[in-house]
């Protein structure tokens, strides 16, 4: 705490201290969240004036409370993309994002590394063991077989033929099948871990 009030007094000598500490504390509640934003600040205390969108998201938080006590040299962060100083609660990189340009960064998809060829790119799907396939690396298989296997451990004793036909009309697409196999064997056989296809 001691760290951000001289932090703060350095760029807002007349901002009571008792002002400062009520703004961090309802801010930063957390202790990790406060030795971080101390940290942050203790580092590069230019970030409270700057305007630099970068730091933890708890400088905004902290700027953001502070204003409305008459401060004079405190500036709001900018977001990186855009400029804007809008709440920041994305981070790319070092970076702070608005949701608006994390989104764009993205392309408002997650990425993550596609289980063939191991590249982060756009999840296009997922396969039957729930691994993220990329837009050049789609499942084959359909699905049915992966529901189909785990009906059979569960001993619903339906027979293949109508076990085949509900799941085609309940789930008519493949993905819709590989989805429910992925999620099918991490509810109903939690022991088993999904293989990855990679090995
Ligand atoms: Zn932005
Ligand atoms: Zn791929």
């Amino acid at each position: 705490m001691e760290a951000i009030v001289e932090a703060v007094t350095g760029a807002e000598p007349e901002l009571p201290v008792a002002i400062i500490e009520q703004v961090a504390a309802q801010v930063a509640p957390a202790r990790m969240q406060l030795r971080r934003l101390a940290q942050a600040l203790t580092t590069d205390p230019e970030l409270l004036t700057s305007g630099r969108g970068e730091g933890p998201r708890h400088v905004e938080l902290l700027i953001r409370g502070l204003l409305p006590h008459g401060t004079r040299r405190l500036v709001l962060p900018r977001c990186a993309g855009c400029g804007r100083t809008t709440s920041l609660e994305h981070r790319d990189g070092a970076r702070r994002l608005c949701s608006h340009c994390k989104r764009k960064t993205t392309g408002g998809e997650p990425r993550e590394p596609c289980a063939v060829c191991g590249k982060s790119l756009k999840v296009f799907c997922h396969d039957q063991d729930g691994f993220p396939r990329c837009q050049k690396h789609p499942p084959a298989e359909d699905g049915t077989d992966a529901i189909l296997r785990i009906l059979k451990q569960l001993d619903t004793g339906l027979d293949e033929r109508t076990a085949t036909a509900a799941i085609k009309k309940s789930l008519p697409h493949a993905h819709q099948r590989r989805k429910a196999a992925s999620q099918l064997r991490h509810t109903c056989s939690p022991a088993r871990v999904p293989k990855d296809p990679r090995q």
